[in-house]
């Protein structure tokens, strides 16, 4: 036989071995198509009994165990750990995903209390985190100016630079750091930058540490991005504080990033000194992000110190002017963090914003220039009548350090949260459900965010509501 009839049979035997793998590779691929469908029905199954028995969609204890044991088998049988823990993270969270389809937050009560306002019922909002207040006087006056100035173009992502600088210059003086305007970027207020922080940093299959309860868009983000969502639940009775164990019991190789919200929603917790100070040398030793909601920190009781103080290179913190400006629907807020963060969060920002509006960045730059600390002594002053008030109710909560809410148990046996949040609609209030900020099921969250009359009404429904329960 010629020479290069040989090669080519060798190469023809080549191609033909290659087919043979590929047909066995879609075969394993079809079947693991078919376990996905026979695992999606399950968790499907198990979502409804969960329902049904008013049990939590997350179970970390079962999640570990299950872990526990991949690990051990991929061990066993030679499969990279880390690779075999992002696949299980990828089934994981697509379990939550069918299991949380028609979860009730604060936001569906605030829905189905428009429509029946709409109707013509009256409703007290105690449900939503929106402060009652105008934005400050000098935004009213900028907005007539946005013309003459030349607002009204196209932007850099991460900014206008003169906002930026200003930004950087409020935030030095006011958390005590060294920032700069390359560690700033603008954003349609903080959730964009959560959501950025996120989806840029994280990849499919990498672990967020979720310290609950908590605003549920850090999960839903983390969710959207395949990214598993690793929760440490807190409680009442320890005062709302994570203990350093159960934030190192949490942590393995695929762990990148850490969440806090302190003064947070829905307590109102600020953590004590030492607790935070001890969580950032975990999040150093473990060379984590630590993405750190800082909107609340206008309303605050007690002593805070911003985590920017730590001067730590992998945070990334996020700031609004929708709580402390009242300057909710403007949409405009920003995040800090070092100059490589921003530059990565900014591609995301410019894929899918191009900038943020500049007249919104215009009057929001001049808000800057007005002392807001009124309103927080307001907040305070409800808060302490709320605290009163749901004293008297009987409610068990902790005093708030901090934010605009008082998160509260309701003790009565089987007692659903979202059932409550929907009666009480029918009687003219409007408080969150627990559910909406983790395994709460027994907790409603009522925010500080009306006039005082108005909220002792709120309070005095609600009382009512209790009494007749
Ligand atoms: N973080 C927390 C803790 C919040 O409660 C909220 C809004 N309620 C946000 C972020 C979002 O704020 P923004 O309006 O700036 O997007």
């Amino acid at each position: 036989m010629h020479l290069s009839q040989v090669r080519l049979n060798l190469v023809y035997k080549k191609m033909s071995d290659i087919n043979d793998l590929r047909n066995k590779m879609d075969a394993v691929t079809l079947e693991m198509i078919n376990l996905l469908k026979t695992r999606t029905d399950i968790a499907k199954e198990i979502g409804e009994v969960k329902k049904n028995i008013g049990k939590g969609v997350a179970d970390e204890e079962r999640e570990d165990n299950l872990r526990g044991k991949i690990m051990q088998v991929s061990k066993e049988i030679g499969l990279n750990e880390t690779l075999a823990s992002k696949f299980l993270n990828f089934l994981l969270n697509e379990s939550i995903k069918v299991q949380s389809e028609n979860k009730q937050t604060h936001l569906s009560i605030f829905l189905k209390a428009k429509s029946l306002e709409q109707k013509g019922k009256k409703i007290i909002h105690m449900e939503v985190g929106e402060p009652d207040f105008s934005p400050p006087e000098i935004v009213k006056k900028s907005l007539s100016e946005v013309f003459e100035k030349g607002f009204m173009k196209y932007g850099q992502a991460k900014g206008m630079p003169i906002f930026r600088e200003a930004l950087a210059k409020y935030v030095s003086e006011k958390f005590n750091t060294k920032s700069t305007y390359e560690n700033i970027i603008v954003s349609p207020g903080a959730r964009f930058s959560i959501f950025s922080a996120i989806s840029t940093l994280l990849n499919p299959g990498d672990e967020m540490i979720v310290i609950e309860p908590a605003w549920p868009a850090y999960k839903d983000c983390a969710l959207n991005a395949g990214i598993k969502v690793r929760t440490i639940n807190t409680t009442l009775e320890e005062k709302w504080e994570p203990s350093i164990e159960q934030i190192k019991k949490v942590i393995n190789s695929n762990t990148k990033m850490i969440v806090l919200n302190y003064p947070n929603n829905p307590t109102g917790k600020i953590l004590p000194e030492k607790l935070q100070d001890d969580i950032i040398e975990i999040v150093k030793e473990n060379n984590l992000y630590v993405l750190s909601d800082e909107i609340y920190s206008q309303y605050v009781k007690t002593n805070w110190k911003s985590i920017l103080s730590y001067n730590y290179e992998k945070s990334i913190v996020t700031q609004s002017f929708s709580k402390s400006h009242a300057m909710t629907g403007f949409r405009i807020g920003y995040a800090i963090a070092d100059k490589k963060i921003i530059e990565q969060m900014a591609k995301l920002e410019a894929l899918c914003l191009t900038n943020v509006s500049e007249p919104v960045q215009y009057v929001a730059m001049k808000a800057l220039e007005e002392d807001t600390t009124n309103n927080s002594k307001i907040i305070q002053k409800r808060l302490d009548m709320l605290s009163e008030k749901t004293k008297e109710i009987g409610l068990e909560f902790t005093i708030p350090d901090g934010a605009m809410y008082i998160f509260a148990k309701i003790n009565q046996k089987g007692f659903d949260g979202v059932e409550f949040a929907n009666n009480s609609l029918e009687k003219g209030l409007a408080v969150a459900p627990g559910e909406g900020f983790g395994n709460y099921k027994d907790f409603i969250r009522i925010s500080a965010c009306q006039d005082e009359k108005t909220l002792m009404e709120g309070m005095h429904i609600l009382g009512n509501i209790m009494r007749d329960n």
